[in-house]
């Protein structure tokens, strides 16, 4: 690993990033971070006239090469080149992972050949998992606007990263001779799975830190929480002169979890807010810690009682993709609470500002042999090998060892199904925990309008904190 190390600062940092200057024939993604940084920092009103330019552009090519939104649109009466404002767009009714679960095919470009596109899912943290595709070039071109993103934090393309992150699986593929070189060079990275997390588990990943001396830490919010806490009570302090950032992402940054880690650790935590359907939406800055808005991602909404929100004032989130063509998501509603502002940042970025997602819960599930997972990893892995078969499922851990889960039904479940989770349910959480399967009409919203897939009335004594 040292060797490893050295002989990679030794590449990147000493010779440079002429290294991966030169290789930017071959990886032409390179030399779009570059351009994607003289763009983020455009004047904000001409960010959001490109964001726009391309907003009409997808709802073009949406409506003219996919079944469901030709229908959708002939459906209100509205052809693309009727949309002059943002408050004709928002005609378009909401796209719900219901409907893709439904209208997937129709959702895609006639023509489309799946094989050739790139399959991807979303790992079912608020809901029942989605498939989507989209083509190599939208991936890369993802894949650039977050490096630049990157970048606001002293990361470049090649420094390493430690990802305290969900499951190996969601991470790591087999790779290609050539995808391990180009790992070498532009992903320098470390996998501290966080499923299942123990204490054991939080000494062992301390030491790989302090070992593999990251400049960045990318990872859940609990688990950087538990790793901090777990240091603290061991007396310790992490010894990581190299690191320059925490980005925290995929759950709610909470106050008293960014106060711990960032004494804990040697630099600030920031937050970072994305879905795998649209890329980065938005992430905190270093000045102010606003949430700046990726506009050449996304166009985003807040709606309201049905209305676009006024300024400041709380409503849902709804996000269209810029790049996606070949299975476009057009206002579509990812179940996150969010406020939008129109004030100028001390940062001197354009983009513009989002304020405090109180959407997104997820609790955690903490069992007697010390076991802690975060809560919403749990149902899309529930339903793994019957994926058709409920609509809506809800893990709440009412006792240590006592379990209720609630599911909507989908119009084929059989007993089989059934017995299939419950035998999904064994490997996750072990033989001892009990399940009670309940079957509901319905998974109701709480106060925030989100759906919350894991309630544990266990984890807030064992984190020592109020649940929210
Ligand atoms: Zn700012």
């Amino acid at each position: 690993m040292k060797t490893n190390r050295k002989l990679h600062k030794l590449l990147i940092r000493n010779v440079g990033h002429s290294v991966l200057r030169s290789l930017t024939d071959e990886f032409p993604v390179l030399r779009r971070v570059d351009e994607l940084d003289q763009v983020y920092h455009l004047p904000r009103e001409e960010l959001l006239s490109r964001q726009w330019e391309k907003l009409r552009k997808v709802v073009k090519a949406a409506y003219e090469s996919c079944p469901y939104y030709t229908e959708l649109l002939d459906g209100i009466g509205m052809k693309p080149g009727d949309i002059k404002t943002p408050a004709d767009y928002a005609r378009i009714p909401f796209l719900t992972k219901a409907v893709i679960r439904k209208r997937a095919k129709d959702m895609l470009a006639r023509g489309a050949d799946t094989s050739k596109l790139v399959e991807s899912g979303t790992a079912g943290t608020t809901d029942m998992p989605i498939t989507f595709y989209r083509t190599r070039e939208v991936g890369q071109e993802k894949w650039a606007q977050t490096a630049s993103f990157n970048r606001w934090y002293g990361w470049d393309v090649g420094d390493p990263v430690a990802f305290l992150w969900g499951a190996a699986m969601d991470i790591y593929k087999p790779m290609s001779l050539r995808g391990r070189v180009k790992k070498f060079l532009i992903n320098q990275d470390v996998l501290l799975p966080t499923v299942p997390l123990t204490e054991q588990e939080l000494a062992h990943h301390w030491k790989t830190l302090e070992r593999f001396a990251p400049r960045v830490i990318q990872g859940y919010p609990v688990p950087l929480y538990l790793l901090a806490r777990h240091v603290k009570e061991a007396g310790g302090r992490l010894d990581l002169p190299d690191l320059a950032a925490i980005v925290a992402t995929a759950e709610p940054l909470y106050d008293y979890q960014r106060e711990l880690v960032e004494e804990m650790f040697p630099c600030k935590v920031y937050d970072r807010y994305g879905a795998r359907e649209t890329g980065l939406i938005s992430q905190e800055c270093a000045a102010e810690r606003a949430l700046h808005i990726n506009t050449e991602g996304v166009y985003l909404e807040i709606i309201a009682d049905g209305r676009p929100a006024e300024e400041g004032e709380t409503g849902e989130v709804i996000v269209t993709d810029l790049h996606n063509t070949t299975m476009p998501f057009l206002r579509y509603q990812l179940g996150d609470v969010a406020a939008l502002s129109t004030r100028a940042c001390s940062c001197g970025s354009g983009l513009p500002i989002m304020h405090s997602i109180t959407g997104r819960v997820g609790d955690l599930v903490v069992l007697p042999n010390g076991v802690v997972v975060p809560g919403f990893w749990f149902p899309a892995r529930l339903v793994k090998y019957v994926p058709n078969a409920v609509e809506q499922l809800q893990v709440i851990q009412e006792e240590p060892l006592r379990f209720t889960i609630k599911y909507v039904p989908g119009a084929n479940f059989s007993r089989n199904d059934m017995a299939k989770m419950q035998e999904m349910f064994v490997i996750l959480f072990g033989k001892e925990p009990r399940a009670d399967w309940v079957v509901v009409d319905d998974i109701p919203r709480d106060r925030s309008g989100k759906t919350r897939v894991c309630i544990s009335k266990v984890s807030a004594d064992f984190l020592g904190v109020k649940p929210e």
